[in-house]
């Protein structure tokens, strides 16, 4: 028999999952409910032909504070990429080692013909500040987080010339946006993390990481194809019919759902990006180093598995390209031309999927917040409520992971200190027949 569920939590993606281990470990019971067919939200890896599509290419940080803290990194047998990019600008490709993982080495070697001598001296006193500051001062106001990503970087001396062919093309792969108009603090907490650590995706795809998650939790905690249509004042009214009571409901849904689940909440503008595989007979590359797009007709393509040759079963190879915005199949051939002048001749390559991602990631302009409440009023209403998920943090794995922390620890302080649904006998009880 399933346990009665204390604490709901609506959504199965990074912040749900880390919510509800977070609560598991505190020994309280809690139930999952999943509107998909699978967990992981924005975070899911499918199979096809073969090969392990993730739904829109995006990559693992080592130097993501809180997945350190709460996921098994070695268990994802992370496949690192090169710590540099190729830029690709005017026909020519121009390897640029970032410096991280070597900042020595790279600083040597760095910007051989995008940038000024001036920007190799910004980029290290960027780079020797972020690295060197406690997380705690980065964080902290200090200006920048009055300022956009690009008057960041002119504040620090820049030049346009490197804004123009690094920042932007390397930066707008990340924050899915190519004005650099999010946050400075936001860019110097990313430089920060990718400094810090290593970039990679897990052998087995991204979908392995809200996987490990899920794995930890009791059999019976997630539900899937359970989509909530309404919050009541003891619970959650399921799509389907019926309701869940609880004593503490945590709404871990994206943004636009989040904020029609609770009328009021501030509902983040999200950016959007598309992503084309292709098979190729071989490898176009033979390396695992991203090449970022100058002129901005992609914004990034990497051979997947010149990293991770687990991604193709057939030893075929796999190539991601990103594309900002929302693009379907017809726009293939127009990103295949440029895949053409990037590794060469294309003919043979297969077109495998387009994954259109509408709602990738909050906007993050300045000024961003980097902490919302994620305790919920809620008048008259027996189940507390609670809302996590990257829009209340960072649009990010780390800001996920983050935020279902910081809810679940505001669950167990309410229920320590204010039990009142237990105090009525009230835990949950579940009515709609299916527990
Ligand atoms: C293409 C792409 C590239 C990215 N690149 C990176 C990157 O390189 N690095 C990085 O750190 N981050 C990246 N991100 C961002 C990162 O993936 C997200 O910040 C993170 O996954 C958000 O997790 P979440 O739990 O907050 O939300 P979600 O993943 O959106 O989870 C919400 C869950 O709630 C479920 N749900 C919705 N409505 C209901 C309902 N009514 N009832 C029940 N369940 C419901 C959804 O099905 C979903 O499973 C990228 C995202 C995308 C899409």
């Amino acid at each position: 028999m399933p346990q009665p569920a204390t604490v709901i939590v609506v959504g199965a993606g990074l912040a749900g999952l880390a919510c509800a281990v977070h609560l598991r470990r505190a020994g309280v019971a809690v139930r999952v409910l999943e509107a998909s067919d699978g967990v992981g939200g924005r975070i899911r890896t499918d199979i096809v032909d073969g090969f392990r599509l993730d739904r829109g290419f995006q990559v693992f940080n080592t130097g993501y504070p809180e997945a350190a803290r709460i996921l098994d990194i070695p268990a994802l047998r992370l496949r690192p990429f090169t710590s540099g990019v190729i830029v690709f600008r005017d026909g020519r490709h121009e390897r640029v080692t970032l410096p991280w993982r070597h900042p020595r080495q790279a600083l040597s070697g760095l910007f051989a013909r995008v940038g000024t001598p001036v920007d190799k001296a910004v980029l290290a006193a960027v780079t020797t500040r972020d690295l060197l500051l406690p997380g705690s001062l980065v964080r902290r106001r200090g200006g920048a987080e009055r300022r956009t990503t690009e008057e960041e970087l002119r504040h620090w001396g820049a030049s346009p010339e490197v804004v123009e062919n690094l920042f932007r093309p390397f930066l707008s792969g990340v924050v899915l946006e190519r004005e650099l108009e999010t946050s400075g603090r936001i860019f110097h907490l990313l430089w920060r993390s990718f400094v810090r650590g290593v970039i990679g995706l897990p052998a087995l795809g991204m979908g392995r990481i809200p996987e490990q998650l899920a794995d930890r939790l009791p059999p019976d905690a997630v539900r899937l194809e359970t989509p909530v249509g309404a919050l009541t004042p003891t619970g959650v009214a399921l799509g389907g019919g019926g309701e869940m009571e609880a004593a503490a409901v945590v709404v871990a849904a994206d943004p636009a759902t989040a904020g029609r689940l609770l009328p009021g909440l501030p509902v983040p503008a999200m950016r959007s990006v598309t992503t084309f595989y292709h098979a190729a007979p071989a490898s176009p590359l033979w390396e695992p180093t991203q090449i970022v797009d100058a002129e901005g007709v992609i914004t990034d393509t990497i051979v997947v598995t010149d990293a991770a040759p687990e991604y193709s079963s057939d030893g075929r190879a796999l190539i991601s390209t990103s594309v900002l915005g929302v693009h379907g199949d017809r726009d293939e051939p127009r990103v295949r031309d440029r895949l053409a002048r990037i590794y060469g001749d294309t003919s043979s390559w297969e077109h495998v999927a387009t994954y259109a991602i509408e709602a990738a990631l909050p906007a993050m302009p300045p000024p961003m917040p980097l902490r919302r409440p994620v305790r919920v009023p809620a008048e008259g209403s027996g189940a507390r409520r609670y809302v996590c998920g990257d829009h209340r943090d960072t649009g990010s794995i780390q800001g996920a992971l983050v935020s279902g922390r910081r809810a679940a620890r505001a669950v167990l302080e309410d229920l320590r200190t204010r039990p009142v649904a237990a105090r009525q006998g009230r835990t949950a009880r579940d009515r709609a027949g299916q527990a």
